[in-house]
């Protein structure tokens, strides 16, 4: 591994969050290799541990109570600075890691060996851990099958990125955008905050399969796609519904603002012909529907119902235009 992109934390975290993997649900494939790692190596704790900014967020444990904790002072966060697993004996004997939080209180962590959880391109994302209560030395017959685990956490991670990330475009899939949807409808509702979703459907994109083809077709779904992440927020949501059909979640946005947002991205569209291969130019439109989150909105498909209704309403309206959902 290029050991430059072990320092480039701000690299690392990109990568791990391109995972779409952070504050997911409980997952049977990594729920399966923590209860693995426990039985054979015979630990009371086993974690995946994913190393975020600030925290390290565990999408799979065993033994351990705690969801996340800081990041300063965790183990992984030295595991994810080398490329060989981190073994220790015993934290107590550890300046490192006699006052982090795990070992001075529960689950009273005395032993600990993470091998690194490493991205195709590179990038050390978290560990997989094995922890024990007592001082313990974990022997190279023990951290080779942890790291034969690891493999196939990575696999795992790569397998359902598949899943969440839209072969053609590279912007989240409908179930990609479903997941991470629904998580931030929860997090507006906590805190009382303000979300708006954007659903848009280019115009008149059955005559331009029609008209060029459908590699032409394929060309302008790619080139909205590059026009929206280039607009975007990076908190901002934008996934592949189906079809030509896109949608887009802005996080602490009213439908005022989300319609601002829309609108610019629908000018750029419009604004931007994609050249063809013979050098001539092709403009495409799209329309837009836009809702707010309300209080009556009782899930995720009545959010995106009210959404598209205003979708159609714009297609009904002449195309290449905005409407907002002014009901509650
Ligand atoms: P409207 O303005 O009312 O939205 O008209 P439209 O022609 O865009 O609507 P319609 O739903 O009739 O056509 C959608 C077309 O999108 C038909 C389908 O073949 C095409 N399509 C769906 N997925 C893809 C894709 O991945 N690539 C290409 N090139 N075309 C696709
Ligand atoms: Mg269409
Ligand atoms: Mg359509």
């Amino acid at each position: 591994m290029d050991d430059t992109l072990l320092r480039d934390d701000d690299a690392r975290v990109a990568a791990l969050r391109r995972l779409y993997v952070l504050d997911t649900a409980i997952e049977e494939p990594f729920e399966k290799i923590v209860t693995l790692v426990r039985t054979v190596l015979a630990v009371p704790i086993a974690t995946v541990t994913l190393v975020d900014r600030d925290r390290q967020w565990f999408k799979a444990k065993r033994g351990i109570d705690q969801n996340e904790t800081p990041r300063s002072m965790s183990f992984c966060t030295h595991t994810i600075q080398q490329r060989e697993p981190l073994v220790i004996e015993n934290a107590l004997e550890d300046p490192r890691f006699a006052n982090v939080p795990l070992v001075l209180g529960p689950p009273h962590v005395r032993s600990y060996a993470g091998v690194p959880l490493r991205t195709p391109e590179g990038y050390n994302v978290g560990a997989l851990c094995a922890m024990d209560t007592r001082p313990r030395r974990f022997n190279p017959g023990d951290v080779a099958i942890l790291g034969n685990f690891a493999n196939i956490v990575c696999d795992e991670l790569e397998l359902r990125l598949i899943a969440q990330v839209d072969h053609l475009t590279g912007v989240l899939t409908r179930r990609g955008f479903v997941d991470q949807a629904v998580k931030e409808i929860e997090r507006t509702r906590r805190y009382g905050r303000t979300t708006s979703l954007v659903m848009l459907d280019v115009d008149h994109f059955k005559r331009v399969n029609d008209t060029y083809g459908h590699a032409v077709g394929d060309q302008a779904l790619q080139t909205i796609a590059r026009i929206a992440e280039a607009t975007l927020r990076p908190s901002d949501l934008f996934g592949r519904l189906g079809g030509e059909e896109f949608a887009l979640l802005l996080p602490e946005t009213s439908g005022g603002a989300a319609v601002i947002a829309a609108e610019r991205l629908r000018r750029e569209i419009a604004d931007h012909p994609m050249m063809l291969p013979d050098g001539s130019t092709l403009s495409v439109t799209a329309s837009f529907g836009v809702a707010e989150l309300s209080a009556s909105t009782s899930s995720l498909a009545a959010w995106l119902a009210r959404a598209d209704t205003m979708l159609y309403a714009a297609k009904s309206g002449g195309r290449n235009c905005t409407k907002l959902a002014q009901d509650n």
